[in-house]
C-alpha cells in the first residue's frame, strides 16, 4: 500500500488538522489494532513453544532417570522391566 500522506501532515480534506487526528485516525487505529493482534499471536506462539520446550525437558528428564538393566527395557506404562529376547524384541508379559 502506497501511503504518500504522512500522519503528521495536514489532512488532504482541508480541515487543517493533522491527517492522523482527522481522516487518517480510523486508519491509524485499524493499523494499531492489526499490529496488536499480530503481537498477541506472536506472544501466543512464543508461549506455546515455551510450553512445548518445557514439556520436552520433562520428558528428557523422565528418560534420563529411566532405570537400565542388561537384556531388559524399562516400561514407563507398566513401571517395571520388560525382558528382551535374543532378537531384542520385548517378551510379552501378562499386564
Ligand atoms: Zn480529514
Ligand atoms: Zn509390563
Amino acid at each position: 500500500m502506497a501511503d504518500t500522506t504522512s500522519w503528521n501532515d495536514p489532512c488532504p480534506c482541508g480541515s487543517g488538522d493533522a491527517y492522523k487526528s482527522c481522516c487518517g485516525r480510523e486508519l491509524l487505529r485499524e493499523k494499531r489494532q492489526k499490529r496488536n493482534r499480530i503481537v498477541m499471536i506472536l506472544a501466543g506462539v512464543a508461549v506455546a513453544i515455551g510450553l512445548l520446550l518445557y514439556m520436552q525437558r520433562d520428558i528428557d528428564k523422565a528418560q534420563d532417570t529411566t532405570p537400565t538393566k542388561e537384556g531388559y527395557v524399562w516400561s514407563i506404562d507398566h513401571n517395571h522391566f520388560h525382558k528382551l529376547d535374543a532378537q531384542g524384541n520385548i517378551v510379552r508379559d501378562d499386564e
